[in-house]
């Protein structure tokens, strides 16, 4: 389980974040929606210190790592807390002038100290996980929107996180590749991955959230289970945001 608790983050006067607190359980898919701007994607990197917030805890209650950003951590804690997950990109970030393969080495080589030999193979073997076998050598311009996505998963993956972030990873997507990063989505909640998913998909968000949270303005609204929120909610902000996006 993974405790985060009372994150609040300001870009000069924007305070975006106002005491965002959340119990990720483990195995469990998470789904966070709200409308644009209303600090999802902050959040996100909050947990990924891609941000670092003013103030909060993030707990991993195996006791791993503890991080209260009231005490200003070091830059040690904020890469152990960088390495416990994986983020995937709306925009995929892969390196463009590095194969898929190479994308998929760069993070374990770097960052873990992997040699490259046995980063190869993770790497195969990743790539296969997500369907992409024949295409390792293949540049990012040469592969479709969702087979770069599917890349950007593996590329989380690959530094073998507890936890895998996912901000709005379909949104730049043509509709026709949507489904096939969903399926990848869905296989790895199958196995048991604990994820975080920003996502407008609400069809997703039925099928395989566990945990549904929705924020506005800087502050969870409401949260629960995805019958709770899409069948049973009575809470009027609740209702009003999914009546706009459907
Ligand atoms: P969402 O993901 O819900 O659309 P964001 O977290 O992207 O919302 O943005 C929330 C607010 O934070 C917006 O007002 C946005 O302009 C602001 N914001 C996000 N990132 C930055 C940044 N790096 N610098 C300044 N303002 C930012």
């Amino acid at each position: 389980m993974i405790q985060v608790t009372n994150i609040h983050k300001a870009f000069g006067s924007n305070q975006v974040l106002k005491g965002i607190d959340l119990t990720i359980h483990k195995g469990n898919v998470v789904v966070i929606l709200g409308p644009s701007g209303s600090g999802k994607t902050t959040f996100l990197r909050c947990i990924n210190a891609l941000e670092i917030p003013d103030q909060g805890v993030i707990a991993f209650d195996d006791g791993s790592l503890t991080v209260d950003f009231a005490t200003k951590p070091n830059k040690k804690t904020l890469l152990a807390l960088q390495r416990k997950s994986g983020m995937v990109f709306q925009s995929y970030n892969l390196f463009p002038h590095k194969t898929a393969i190479e994308n998929l080495m760069l993070g374990p080589v770097v960052v873990q100290g992997t040699s490259k030999a046995v980063a190869r193979t993770q790497a195969l073997t990743l790539l296969a996980k997500v369907g992409l076998s024949g295409k390792a050598d293949l540049y990012p311009f040469q592969l479709s929107g969702g087979q770069q996505q599917r890349i950007g998963i593996a590329r989380a993956l690959a530094i073998e996180p507890s936890l895998l972030l996912f901000d709005e990873p379909t949104s730049a997507l043509d509709p026709e590749l949507v489904k096939e990063v969903l399926a990848t989505m869905k296989q790895l909640a199958s196995e048991g991955w604990t994820m975080v998913v920003v996502t407008h998909e609400i069809n997703f968000a039925r099928e395989v959230a566990d945990h549904v949270v929705l924020i506005e303005d800087g502050y969870v609204v409401e949260e629960g289970s995805a019958e709770q929120m899409f069948e049973l909610s009575t809470h009027p902000r609740t209702q009003a945001f999914l009546q706009r996006i459907s």
